[in-house]
């Protein structure tokens, strides 16, 4: 065979002489050739190292698209976390809220009429403790409420110049529990002297809680 010819089939074998995937004849044929023959040891060279190169720059591919995997997770986690906070801080308000309306839901304001007796007095009062018997019951008395009031407007007397003692009603103030609220109002409720029975139950409690942040300022 002429060595130009040669030169020819071993070009088109390289690739596959390269990936031993040739008969072992042919690979004989080619390994003889390219011990005489240097063009074709340059091009098969040249071919090893195309290859590596590209053997290479797939692995950077790789490496570059786990990258780009990797910051998308890390991505999503944040976004997780922010969502996590969001939901515990509505989480933690709405618990304040409850707290809040719980506590305040309990309370209870009784105004009563200036000719209530003794009696009737000590009615409401047994009424309460008997279905709450750790109930807190406070009697606030007129001069109790005006100074109550006079405290209240100690910066603006203006406001309660009109205001006259008499008109202000002497009252109970209840501590006791929600669940008790709604059977308590019903049973004092058949007591005469009693003026308004005042409680905080049908008040929204988000409300209830503004209302404490404010008059706590
Ligand atoms: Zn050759």
């Amino acid at each position: 065979m002429e060595e130009k010819q040669e030169c020819e089939i071993v070009k088109d074998l390289l690739l596959n002489y390269i990936d031993e995937t040739l008969s072992s004849t042919s690979t004989k044929f080619v390994k003889d050739h390219l011990e005489k023959c240097e063009e074709c040891k340059k091009i098969l060279e040249d071919m090893k190292q195309d290859l590596e190169e590209t053997e290479k720059d797939k692995e950077e591919k790789n490496v570059d698209y786990l990258k780009n995997v990797r910051r998308k997770i890390n991505k999503k986690n944040i976004c997780i976390i922010i969502i996590g906070v969001i939901l515990s801080t509505i989480l933690c308000i709405n618990a304040i809220v409850l707290i809040n309306y719980n506590k305040l839901a309990g309370n209870m304001e009784i105004y009563l009429n200036d000719d209530i007796t003794e009696e009737e007095l000590n009615s409401i009062k047994n009424a309460i403790l008997h279905l709450d018997k750790n109930a807190k019951i406070l009697y606030i008395s007129k001069e109790d409420k005006w100074k109550d009031l006079e405290e209240q407007f100690k910066d603006n007397k203006k406001a309660i110049e009109g205001v006259k003692i008499d008109i202000l009603p002497a009252s109970y103030k209840i501590e006791t529990k929600l669940q008790y609220i709604n059977e308590i109002e019903e049973r004092i409720s058949e007591i005469n002297g009693i003026k308004v029975i005042k409680t905080n139950k049908d008040l929204n409690p988000y409300e209830l809680l503004m209302e404490k942040i404010l008059n706590n300022k």
